[in-house]
């Protein structure tokens, strides 16, 4: 194996890998510091505050000829016998240089910018700068540029890393932003009439080292270091994005891409970043309810819902199911495997012929794949994949929401309960006509839908960070993650709800789900031990 020497360390590297040394000390547990470096991004080598020093060990008689000068670690590869020193005294005063020279043309506004507490020039001053100004402090001019419509440009917090034009040339494709002028005047810009707005135009901000690029989404929300955050999975479409959701006190602040090399490496598109205001919506349905027996409904005079307590839910809605007849279910993309599989264990409880099906799948355009090899999916819900496994589980694969309309269209339902749990309108008035007639229906959503008019029982859903699960992408690729927040008082997450429905006692446990799962079907073996973060590719665990 090839190895490489970080600061008299041996580390060994891949034979066909190719690092720079970066990429290699990281290896090693040593931290280059760098800002214009990024793994997803072309090399410019700029911002020269990785500079290090490096040798070549000879393979015959283990001299080490050192190479005279500092050199870039983002440019320079390693190769076996690669020598690399990071903590020398030459290494240490050019990073003390770098800083203050950087500092000179950065107003020290920590207080009043969104970075601070992750902001890489802060980080980098503690631990590598010096203490003392040796240049004038001159006057900043404050200038705020709106580059887009999501996004704010402090302009004298910019240190010229060209992470974000290399972005929009290299990743997004649209090539929106631009230095212009030079040396000492060089400003990031974009071009007059053509705004920075383009689908994945967030992952500027991430990349941005220190504050100049802000996300008017956040902006002055919160100071970062009040926020927790949460390994989720975006629930926007059928990539099923890795994320991060920051939170403080079940409330929502950002979401974040996670990086995830299975699935969206370093990105996150803007409908996913953004895609989070419908958790804290005011109109969401807040409380399980019941039309009063013997009132009709359905011909727009319905009686109210009179509201059910959680423990009368677990039974009274079984009571109901079973006195109705023959039971039809939609089981909707939105919901993880677990709960689909409990859901479904519930239904066959009732009625061991239960009509099983997927529920609605929103499907918005085609794919839309980005020069850097990002792919937002049409498909607008994180799980068919899975509840399709589910539903093979239990003989029901293939079918799909229009059966179960021909289904209950055709008179052999008597009762159906429709899950679903969509962030944004998903049906109309001609499709709820079909259920009109039922003796029961069952809808469980998040907000109301042209379905309500109809229903017996209505039942809350829960968003993305309010439950915990798995989810498998359009790919196969299986993510499991935690609750990020709690949904809204008096609301249980639909896992809740099955879980108790079938009689199990305690808290609802997704993990002895996810592992009984994997025990009864082979379809989802993969599942049953440890998940890592970054998910399984459960066709691959299958075919092994
Ligand atoms: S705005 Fe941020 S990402 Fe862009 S060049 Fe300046 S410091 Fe780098």
């Amino acid at each position: 194996m090839p190895t490489v020497i970080v600061d008299g360390h041996e580390v060994e590297i891949g034979a066909d890998e190719r690092l720079n040394c970066i990429e290699a000390a990281r290896r090693a547990g040593k931290e280059i510091p760098h800002y214009c470096w990024h793994p997803g991004l072309s090399v410019v080598a700029s911002c020269r505050m990785c500079l290090i020093e490096t040798g070549q060990r000879d393979p015959a008689t283990g001299k080490v000829s050192m190479v005279p000068k500092l050199v870039p670690g983002c440019q320079t590869p390693v190769r076996d016998g690669t020598v690399i020193v990071t903590e020398s005294e030459a290494v240490k005063e050019s990073r003390a240089r770098v800083e203050e020279a950087l500092l000179i043309d950065h107003p020290i506004d920590c207080p009043i910018c969104d970075k601070a507490g992750e902001c890489l020039l802060q980080d980098y001053h503690f631990d590598h700068g010096q203490a003392e100004r040796r240049a004038d402090i001159h006057a900043f001019t404050s200038r705020k540029r709106e580059v887009g419509p999501t996004i704010s440009l402090f302009v004298d917090r910019c240190i010229m890393c060209t992470r974000c034009v290399r972005f929009t040339r290299e990743v997004s494709g649209t090539g929106e932003l631009m230095v212009t002028s030079r040396g000492a005047k060089e400003e990031i810009d974009v071009f007059p009439g053509f705004p920075l707005d383009n689908k994945l135009a967030g992952n500027v901000v991430d990349l941005c080292p220190v504050g100049a690029l802000g996300d008017k989404d956040f902006l002055y929300q919160q100071r970062v270091w009040f926020l927790k955050r949460e390994a989720n999975v975006c629930g926007g479409c059928s990539a099923g994005c890795s994320i991060h959701t920051e939170h403080n006190q079940d409330t929502v602040y950002r979401l974040k891409p996670r990086e995830n090399p299975h699935v969206n490496t370093w990105w996150i598109c803007d409908e996913g970043r953004y895609g989070w205001h419908h958790l804290h919506d005011s109109s969401r349905i807040l409380a399980a309810g019941r039309r009063p027996t013997g009132h009709s409904h359905g011909n727009g005079n319905a009686a109210a819902f009179q509201p059910v307590e959680w423990a009368d839910v677990v039974t009274g809605l079984r009571a109901d199911l079973e006195q109705a007849g023959r039971l039809t279910v939609a089981v909707s993309p939105m919901l993880t495997v677990e709960e689909a599989w409990m859901l479904c264990g519930v239904a066959r409880s009732i009625d061991p012929e239960a009509f099983l099906a997927l529920g609605h799948v929103p499907i918005r355009g085609g794919d839309e794949s980005f020069p850097g090899g990002f792919t937002i999916r049409g498909e607008k819900c994180p799980n068919r994949k899975g509840v399709e496994e589910v539903l093979a589980v239990f003989g029901a694969g293939g079918r799909t929401w229009n059966d179960l309309l021909a289904h209950v269209a055709s008179g052999h339902a008597d009762a159906a309960w429709i899950t679903a749990g969509y962030p944004a309108a998903w049906t109309d008035e001609a499709t709820a006509e079909a259920f009109a007639g039922l003796p029961c229906l069952v809808v469980q959503d998040l907000f109301d839908s042209p379905l309500t008019a109809h229903a017996t029982w209505q039942l809350p859903a829960v968003g993305f960070a309010e439950r915990a699960g798995t989810w498998i992408n359009v790919a196969h690729h299986a993510q499991s993650f935690r609750q990020a927040i709690r949904p809204p008082a008096g609301v249980w997450p639909e896992g809740r709800l099955y879980w108790n429905m079938l009689g199990r006692r305690g808290l609802y446990d997704p993990v002895a789900v996810r592992r009984q799962l994997a025990e009864s079907s082979p379809a989802f073996a993969a599942l049953g031990g440890d998940m890592p973060e970054t998910g399984v590719d459960l066709r691959v665990r299958q075919l092994a």
